[in-house]
């Protein structure tokens, strides 16, 4: 996804308005794959002040995820936000902890920051929905779907730390 900074490094405007979708199928982490529902949303700006260039855009993304507490696979929606300072290639300054978009021939590439960015915003865990009431811890039946008649008080002690691991 390329932005042109063309009108913006001539000084024609002092913003420019960018909104992108990235049609991706899955991210490869090094603890896995992210395997997306649908296009990632990229909306943002690129600025202008009295001496720099920055961006600042939010990053929508649905992502199949299964519900920690009932197993269920489900689209799970999240967003982040990037931002920072935009370099030239040939530059290479020394940056504080800043983030930096490097820019070449005025144009700007930012899928790998949108990849990474989505990456690192991953929730931990997540339901399918609030309420999620979970599997039966004896049964193992879908409570959301079916009631069962399990007594949880005559939990096999050894399915107690299994007990733990969904609470
Ligand atoms: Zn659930
Ligand atoms: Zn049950």
């Amino acid at each position: 996804m390329k932005i042109d900074l063309s009108r913006l490094i001539d000084r024609t405007v002092y913003e420019i308005d960018f909104e992108h979708s990235l049609d991706l199928v899955k991210i490869q982490s090094t603890s896995g794959e992210i395997v997306l529902a649908n296009p990632v949303i990229v909306k943002g700006s690129v600025y202008k002040t009295d001496d720099d260039l920055y961006l600042n855009a939010k990053v929508s993304y649905e992502y199949y995820e299964n519900c920690a507490r009932c197993l269920k696979e489900f689209v799970n929606k999240a967003e982040t936000v990037l931002s920072g300072r935009l370099m030239e290639t040939s530059q290479s300054l020394d940056t504080d902890d800043e983030p930096v978009f490097y820019y070449d021939n005025d144009h700007l590439e930012i899928k790998e920051q949108v990849l990474t960015s989505i990456l690192l915003s991953l929730p931990m865990k997540s339901l399918c929905n609030d309420n999620c009431r979970g599997l039966c811890l004896v049964c193992g039946k879908d409570l959301n779907i079916e009631e069962c008649s399990c007594d949880i008080q005559e939990i096999d002690p050894r399915l107690a730390k299994l007990k733990d691991l969904f609470d």
